[in-house]
């Protein structure tokens, strides 16, 4: 389905006259990063201009996440902190959208908690966004509904990205998994991929307005391709046409899911000049019974085995993951396999969290033996592992040249200038203005636990 903002220009001049400004706040993870710079293209063909200031800005628009319970707390604060404004002032409107919205719970606590909202979207709603802002803002109609997945993917929405040198875009939505304890493909659907097609065509325009660095999204990209019925097109195929894209220079990808790990993928990171050296790979338990609790569809051998095809394939591939720890009933020697896994792959980077019930989850529905001190105290343990590990691991990366994207100047220190290695490492380094947005050889020289100091060479 192509995006048409047929209210655009009925809307503009007001919003022009009006000098109208916006804010998003982005909740979660970075399909919602993406799906704000989406509303920021839409809010911006309308006329409206880039505030990042809740207190200063016409429209606020949140685009939450449900994944963690305390989202939704952060969400009605904010809505509360707001209300005086909206009420007392007019022009200002607040918009709620993204994978919270889904849930029909949140929906009827924003209609009787809060019913001075305007407008409330779910996720795949973007393309009638347009008509509910022209009728919020003109008609001053609210239009706070429950609007249901549909299948057919928004393409050509305006997009505005906030970096100049790297971009995210979006290979495939929604989810066919159903991990026990994630909320995701009840408020994000089924898999849906994009046209091979229609990706390329955005890669090579990034590419021609100077984009250097892409990072391919999905909730499981190694499942993209599966829903096509009328071609034989998979994630190797789609990462190895990238590639061929002059003017990428650095590809990334998130989230694979190990149980779709294939090795033509493997062979295809192996053979190629761009692909970056790190992968993400969620974890989530290092104990066979759990991730069967989890139903993640793998054990703890076969993870371990993917890592070590890839880093057969290449041994400078480091690892990040996410670790749920605290699951319902886990046991401390199901735990101890967690860290046992994080001992042996050598995670560069982890996202930690403590198992937090999500209403409407199989998960959600277990009696959990375990204290919330148990968890905790687990999670310190996996804390201390990991920050123990971590100097040794960037030890061994001095002396070492890499080739890095030059992002911009250090928000700490302003002499220095930064960007990350293959291997998703921030580094610091001095460099010259003209140097942002080119490609660097740098040398590593020392390491911080949290980032390495290097010189261009
Ligand atoms: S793979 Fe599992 S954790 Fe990831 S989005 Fe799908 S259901 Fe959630």
């Amino acid at each position: 389905m192509r995006f048409v903002n047929s209210y655009s220009d009925k809307i503009k001049k007001y919003v022009i006259e009006n000098n109208l400004t916006y804010t998003i706040d982005t909740m979660g993870c970075q399909m919602n990063e993406n799906d704000s710079n989406k509303y920021s293209g839409i809010l911006e063909s309308m006329g409206f201009k880039r505030e990042n200031n809740e207190k200063k800005s016409n429209l606020i628009l949140f685009n939450t996440c449900c994944v963690r319970e305390n989202a939704e707390n952060t969400l009605f604060g904010r809505l509360g902190y707001l209300k005086n404004r909206r009420l007392k002032e007019e022009n200002v409107f607040l918009v709620v959208v993204g994978c919270m919205t889904q849930q029909k719970h949140i929906l009827e606590k924003i209609k009787i908690s809060y019913p001075f909202v305007d407008i409330v979207l779910g996720t795949s709603a973007m393309s009638i966004f347009p008509q509910k802002l022209y009728d919020a803002i003109l008609n001053h109609k609210k239009s706070i509904e429950y609007i249901d997945i549909g299948n057919e993917i928004e393409e050509e929405v305006p997009i505005i990205y906030e970096d100049k040198y790297k971009a995210s875009v979006s290979i495939i939505y929604g989810c066919n998994n159903f991990c026990s304890y994630c909320i995701v493909p009840y408020v994000r659907g089924r898999e849906r991929s994009r046209r091979p097609e229609d990706i390329l065509k955005d890669i090579k325009t990034l590419a021609k307005n100077g984009y250097k660095e892409i990072m391919l999204l999905g909730q499981n990209v190694n499942s993209y391709g599966n829903d096509f019925k009328d071609i034989d097109y998979n994630f190797s195929d789609l990462l190895q046409d990238v590639e061929k894209i002059e003017g990428i220079e650095i590809i990334r990808f998130m989230s694979p899911h190990p149980k779709d790990f294939k090795d033509d993928v493997i062979e295809v990171i192996k053979n190629s000049k761009k692909i970056a050296r790190q992968i993400h790979l969620p974890l989530q338990s290092g104990s066979t019974n759990i991730l069967k609790q989890m139903n993640r569809k793998y054990s703890k051998e076969q993870y371990l085995e993917i890592v070590e095809k890839l880093k057969k394939a290449d041994p400078s591939i480091s690892f990040s993951t996410d670790i749920i720890v605290g699951f319902p009933n886990e046991t401390e020697e199901e735990f101890l396999e967690t860290l046992d896994v994080v001992k042996k792959v050598q995670f560069d980077q982890i996202y930690m969290f403590i198992y937090s019930k999500r209403k409407g989850t199989r998960a959600a529905t277990i009696e959990d033996k375990v204290t919330a001190e148990e968890k905790v105290e687990r999670l310190e343990r996996l804390k201390k592992l990991y920050e123990k590990m971590l100097p040794d691991l960037n030890k061994k990366l001095i002396g070492n040249k890499y080739k890095v994207l030059v992002e911009g100047k250090s928000k700490n220190n302003e002499n220095f200038f930064t960007g990350r290695t293959s291997q998703n490492k921030v580094v610091i380094f001095k460099a010259e203005k003209e140097d942002i947005g080119k490609i660097k050889d740098v040398k590593i020289t020392s390491e911080h636990l949290w980032y390495l100091k290097g010189e261009i060479v």
